[in-house]
């Protein structure tokens, strides 16, 4: 690898920073980084968006193909890579049928990217099996918005309709770190903050919630307990906008306050001042994040915030609402448009027949002959190299040896493949072990589509030009396929063509896309899903007159707190949880190349309390061992006294940490339990 120049130049482009949904407006000015006006932004850019360029010419940077030969990855052309994968491909296929062939994306590629891998995968390779990591990061608000509201947009409203709450209640969030420019938005509110840790966030927060990792569900119904028994339930909007609620309050019932407060450690009285805050608000919010979802209960958790939420009439309510922050830059259209196991484009079901029939329609294949739906994102991964379980995995956009549950057994699924191809930017953990890398194009030096948090479609611009060597994600699929059979002209190399094939898929499907245009892009338009046709003008609000349920109305879903999967024991007697810090982002294979980030979070830490580490005979500043069931990861001591002396936290972006985590699954949305596990503290 060598240093990739790039040529200096005085144009200026509009773009948006490569990470977080926030999607934040970036101008850059050849590859330097500017702020922009921007709705979400409000002209702020994080440490993180002001050095992205940084990995654009990076000493890391991958600028030519790899090919392992005698155990070593060396350089190879284009040609040799691309038949040595095709053929390989093809032997499988034909040895053991097209499912031994597995493709796994990611939530921050591009619309036109995720769209084409779909139909790469069942078109092309005729395999059920593809998923991605937003299995890993939003399926559990996916399923829950899906039961209670009929469909999900992360967001069903603009984030700037934020600026006029009275109060907002964070619910296993910590924006204050992950987006910081969308505390903008929050700064008229009082802001209640649900989190184990005292986060940056939480700092702000003029109420903050200790619940133990686990146990956020039972703190949902002590609440709503705390709304129904104070007289603070919304009875006209519960009665005309809502169904099932005598159902889910035969389960509230059972948690009042001071039972929950043994359960979760908060207090009985902060949960009747937060009901109390919540209910006096004239403009309130329900936001929910990775905190809530991350759980083998994800689902349930994030629906019992839902049902608090409708038990105060905020859904669908102007100037009111439940939102769930999306984490991956493209978070929320990276699952709508086909990389997920159960889905096709526009985020239509799989194993509907009539969505079959139209995404097969644009794709010019019979219906029958699509596959799926295929395994979720960990059982993708645990299935590799077993007896019928994959013997290749294609990998775009993610670096799962870090960013997977219990990942040592998962780099041992790894290591057990015929074929292992990763296409990426940087040379990862993940394509570090591979047979195949592919460099491909970053954000700056492609074009392509994103959909923001808020469910807004964003156009990314070209900028910069790549570097010599390498080739867009569009590109390589073009390449493969072609190889396998297929016409070129059925995967387009143009972002916009893809885009325009996507809209055709999309339309008439929950996602609708079909309305959005390169062309309204560039001209600025705000454009929220749907937007069925080119003179409608988005939705930016959703839910304002019904819900997307054939009756109009919102559930109630029954749910009850079971806990963690991994209660603490003698044996492993901490909670241990995990998160983001500021300056890195996901598995950290980007922002662990920026000397800036680096200097300022170099290596992995374990926050605990001062109590809990001089238990185990650790100081400040020590290296400790932390160890689950599953593995162990060593780390620094950061003394933190605010923290529960019951919990350590670690954050995820570096290799180890997710060795500790738990992958047990939500049964509804395959959502593995990052957020707790049962681990010990001990020296080294
Ligand atoms: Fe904005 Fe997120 Fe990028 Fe930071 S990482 S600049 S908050 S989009």
């Amino acid at each position: 690898m060598t240093l990739v120049a790039i040529p200096a130049t005085d144009t200026q482009t509009d773009t948006h920073c490569p990470y977080c949904a926030l999607q934040c407006g970036m101008r850059l000015t050849g590859a330097v980084v500017g702020p922009r006006e921007f709705p979400t932004s409000g002209g702020g850019l994080c440490q993180k968006g002001w050095t992205a360029a940084t990995v654009l010419d990076s000493p890391g940077r991958l600028t030519e193909p790899l090919v392992r030969q005698g155990g070593e990855l060396r350089p190879a052309s284009w040609d040799v890579a691309l038949d040595l994968i095709a053929t390989r491909l093809a032997e499988l296929r034909a040895a053991h049928g097209a499912d031994s062939v597995a493709v796994f994306g990611g939530g921050g590629l591009t619309n036109e990217k995720a769209y084409l891998l779909g139909k790469f995968a069942r078109v092309a390779l005729g395999t059920a099996q593809i998923d991605y990591n937003g299995r890993f990061c939003m399926s559990s608000a996916a399923a829950a918005g899906l039961r209670a509201f009929g469909l999900d947009r992360g967001m069903p409203f603009p984030v700037t309709d934020l600026a006029d709450a009275d109060v907002v209640l964070l619910v296993g969030a910590n924006p204050a770190e992950t987006m910081p420019p969308f505390m903008q938005h929050l700064a008229g509110a009082e802001l209640i903050v649900v989190d184990p840790r005292r986060s940056a966030t939480a700092e702000q927060a003029g109420l903050h919630l200790r619940p133990a990792p686990g146990t956020d569900l039972a703190l949902a119904l002590g609440i709503l307990h705390a709304v129904v028994a104070d007289g603070h339930l919304r009875h006209s909007y519960v009665a005309d906008r809502t169904s099932g609620f005598d159902a889910a309050w035969r389960v509230v019932a059972a948690w009042w306050p001071e039972r929950v407060e043994r359960v979760t450690g908060v207090a009985a009285a902060d949960q009747r001042r937060a009901a109390a805050l919540l209910a006096g608000a004239r403009r309130a919010y329900v936001l929910t994040a990775r905190g809530t979802e991350q759980h083998a209960s994800g689902t349930d958790t994030v629906g019992a915030w839902i049902n608090l939420a409708l038990a105060l009439g905020l859904p669908g309510r102007r100037g009111s609402g439940f939102g769930c922050l999306t984490g991956q830059g493209n978070g929320q259209g990276g699952r709508e448009h086909g990389q997920k196991a159960d889905q096709l484009p526009g985020y239509r079901r799989i194993d509907d027949p009539a969505a079959r029939a139209h995404v097969a329609a644009v794709w010019g294949v019979p219906p029958s002959t699509l596959p799926g739906p295929g395994r979720s994102a960990y059982e993708l991964l645990d299935s590799l190299g077993t007896p019928g379980g994959p013997r290749a995995l294609l990998l775009f956009g993610s670096n799962v040896t870090v960013s997977a549950p219990r990942s040592d057994h998962v780099a041992d699924r790894l290591s057990t493949l015929d074929l292992l191809v990763v296409a990426d930017v940087v040379l990862s953990e993940t394509a570090r072990v591979a047979d195949v890398v592919l460099p491909v194009t970053q954000w700056a030096e492609e074009d392509g589509t994103m959909t923001n948090l808020e469910g807004r479609v964003l156009l990314r611009r070209k900028a910069v030009a790549p570097p010599p060597g390498v080739r867009t994600d569009l590109d390589v699929l073009q390449g493969l396929a072609t190889r396998l059979g297929q016409p070129a002209d059925r995967f387009p190399v143009e972002a916009e063509a893809v885009f325009d094939e996507l809209r055709r898929a999309s339309a008439g499907g929950p996602a609708d896309y079909s309305g959005v245009t390169y062309a309204r892009l560039r001209d600025g338009e705000a454009l929220h899903w749907p937007v069925p046709d080119t003179d409608h003008p988005g939705t930016p609000r959703m839910f304002l007159d019904s819900f997307a349920h054939p009756d109009g109305r919102a559930r109630f879903v029954p749910v009850d707190h079971s806990g963690p999967a991994e209660p603490p024991d003698a044996e492993f007697p901490l909670r241990a949880t995990t998160g983001r810090v500021l300056q890195h982002y996901q598995s950290g294979a980007q922002t662990r190349l920026v000397p800036a980030l680096v200097d300022a979070v170099p290596e992995v830490f374990v926050e605990v309390h001062p109590d809990t580490a001089a238990h185990a005979g650790l100081s400040d500043g020590d290296l400790a061992s932390v160890t689950s069931r599953r593995g162990s990861v060593h780390a620094r001591v950061r003394c933190v006294a605010s923290l529960r002396p019951d919990v350590v936290f670690l954050p995820f972006h570096f290799p180890g940490v997710n060795a500790l985590t738990n992958p047990a699954l939500d049964p509804t949305s395959r959502m593995p339990e990052f957020k707790v596990c049962a681990v010990r503290l001990e020296t080294p």
